[in-house]
């Protein structure tokens, strides 16, 4: 059955909508490509695909929202299906259930078509963290996503569906893909993902950042993008946790394995090109990487390059070993880094209490205040952001 066949058989008063034809109108729906060859079977050229992506990207596609077009912008046929297709991409994702903390912060846990779920995360600033996979592969020792291993690939319809769904509920203006999972692991899904956004929902390139633990086929794929005119070029988070690549293996036993300092230097060089400094992700785990000889060598790790480091204390996990240091060891830490020429400031978080999986310890990254080292570079160095 044809795609637009699937839409007819929905749409009509006497068809079959059985939950195989939901089926398949979900299926279609599994990728941006093939959401857009779906749209155009039901008669839409690319400024009516545009109009509609546009409107789902916005959040403006619920049953309450959805807007009222016209036959100037969207076709006779297309407007036809819209309820069909608009009850498909609900089974895509939902909403399953709302978990406020404080004013601006939330954590959405969304239901996935074949019944697993998901965690996207509403953060302060109008930001949003969603998830790339279900579970992850990397198996971080402090996280909770990474004890199950990888269950399966996020589709990029079901990775922006995350903004779609978020924007239901208020503004966003930052998307972070530092959820559930290792986004270089769902790279092409990702990256159309990011392509979608920039270009139909309106996020501007620096306030797309993805994130890894440092896998060379993202920096790879990003430094193309940057030889590219034209091309979308997201911002870069690195999670580092620590600058002893010994300890990183035992953190992080499943990432690749990079020495730190080629990681920074690659991931400095796409900052640079760019314009979008590396935002560095530093867990704080008492006794484990917060002693003042860890943060030395982060400096010394960091020194010169254009990027931020984003201290995060550690939110403790039930069965978890590891424990979160104190706000007075974390701001004599800043005041340390600050003697090395390295600006830190740390402040409360809003999100604190938001547990997100994985996100639990990514998502909160851009819940707190990003942590700024200015140390001043070699006169012909790249300066950090300011
Ligand atoms: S912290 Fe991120 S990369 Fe590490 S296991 Fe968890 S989801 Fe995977």
């Amino acid at each position: 059955m044809q795609v637009h066949e699937v839409f007819d058989a929905m749409t009509h008063p006497n068809a079959q909508a059985t939950a195989q034809v939901n089926r398949q109108a979900q299926d279609a729906m599994r990728s941006l490509p093939a959401l857009r060859t779906q749209l155009a079977a039901l008669g839409a050229n690319p400024k009516h695909t545009s109009t509609w992506l546009r409107a789902w990207l916005h959040g403006r596609l619920d049953a309450t929202l959805a807007p009222h077009w016209g036959a100037h912008e969207l076709p006779a046929r297309m407007r036809q299906a819209l309820p069909a297709l608009h009850a498909a991409m609900a089974e895509v994702a939902r909403v399953h259930s709302a978990h406020a903390s404080g004013e601006s912060a939330a954590r959405l846990l969304v239901a996935l078509s074949d019944g697993q779920s998901i965690e996207a995360v509403l953060l302060p600033k109008l930001n949003l963290c969603v998830s790339t996979q279900l579970g992850c592969a990397v198996g971080c020792v402090f996280c909770k996503t990474g004890e199950g291993g990888l269950q399966r690939q996020l589709s990029s319809v079901e990775i922006v569906a995350q903004v779609a769904l978020a924007r239901q509920r208020r503004e966003v203006r930052k998307v972070v893909f530092m959820g559930m999972g290792e986004p270089a692991h769902n790279l092409h899904a990702v990256l159309e993902a990011v392509d979608v956004l920039a270009l139909e929902g309106g996020i501007g390139h620096k306030n797309l950042v993805i994130s890894t633990v440092g896998d060379l086929r993202l920096l790879d794929a990003l430094q193309t993008r940057a030889s590219q005119p034209g091309a979308i070029k997201p911002a870069l988070a690195v999670s580092l946790h620590t600058a002893s690549d010994g300890q990183r293996a035992t953190l992080l036993p499943r990432a690749p394995p990079v020495a730190l300092r080629t990681l920074v230097e690659r991931s400095d060089a796409y900052a640079v090109r760019t314009g979008h400094p590396v935002q560095y992700q530093w867990t704080l785990m008492a006794g484990v990487n917060d002693s003042a000889q860890a943060l030395d060598d982060a400096a010394v790790l960091l020194q010169g390059r254009f990027g931020i480091l984003n201290l995060i204390a550690y939110n403790t996990i039930e069965g978890q070993a590891f424990t979160r240091p104190s706000t007075e060891h974390a701001a004599w830490l800043v005041a340390r880094l600050a003697q090395r020429g390295i600006k830190a400031s740390v402040r409360d978080s809003a999100a604190q209490t938001v547990d997100g999986g994985c996100g639990q310890l990514r998502a909160r990254t851009l819940a707190s205040v990003p942590v700024m080292f200015r140390r001043l570079p070699p006169p012909s160095t790249p300066t950090c952001a300011s």
